[in-house]
């Protein structure tokens, strides 16, 4: 609270020098950017806090994974992860038995709202008309449950080795990599 009181007293002084301080348009638009340069510092630093939260929770995740005693205020949200985890695994499961039953190892398809072709399911653009494909997001979650990276492809998620713990290989990739970098 000291430095916002402080920060006011810059401001409230300031503000009684206004007339002696009247700058030229020049000298006012220069001002101005440096207060855009200066936000823009602000918002970096802010990002870089955001990205050490981010990194704390990584490694904190990773002890627990492994087993590691872990401070009690920490083990409620990575048993959230790690639900979050057993649930990407079912839906992946389920999405494979889909595709096998349903398609026949065909690529999914759905049909264009627009012109009614069919169209390669996650496709962005339809191939016939070039409107624009619906796009399903999921419900909003309160924080990141996990590094939900969508490089798998869906289309090999029927074979038995992909099916079988893909979040959980993912994460640990995602872990093995960050140790590295
Ligand atoms: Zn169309």
């Amino acid at each position: 609270m000291a430095l916002l009181n402080k920060l006011g007293e810059i401001v409230k002084s300031a503000a009684e020098k206004t007339e002696e301080l009247t700058k030229t348009l020049g000298e006012k638009a220069e001002a101005a950017l440096e207060i855009q340069r200066l936000n823009s510092q602000v918002n970096k630093e802010r990002s870089k806090i955001s990205d050490t939260h981010k990194k704390i929770g990584e490694i904190l995740w990773a002890k627990f994974e492994a087993g590691e005693e872990i401070p009690e205020e920490f083990k409620e949200h990575c048993t959230a992860i790690s639900e979050a985890l057993t649930k990407i695994d079912e839906h992946k499961v389920a999405i494979a038995k889909i595709k096998a039953t349903a398609f026949a190892g065909e690529e999914p398809k759905t049909s264009c709202p627009s012109c009614g072709a069919q169209v390669t399911l996650n496709s962005k653009f339809c191939g016939e008309c070039g409107g624009k494909m619906p796009v399903h997001e999921p419900e909003p979650v309160e924080e990141e449950a996990a590094p939900l990276t969508e490089t798998v492809d869906e289309t090999k998620a029927e074979t038995a080795e992909v099916v079988d713990t893909p979040a959980k290989a993912e994460a640990a990739e995602t872990e093995k990599t960050e140790t590295k970098a």
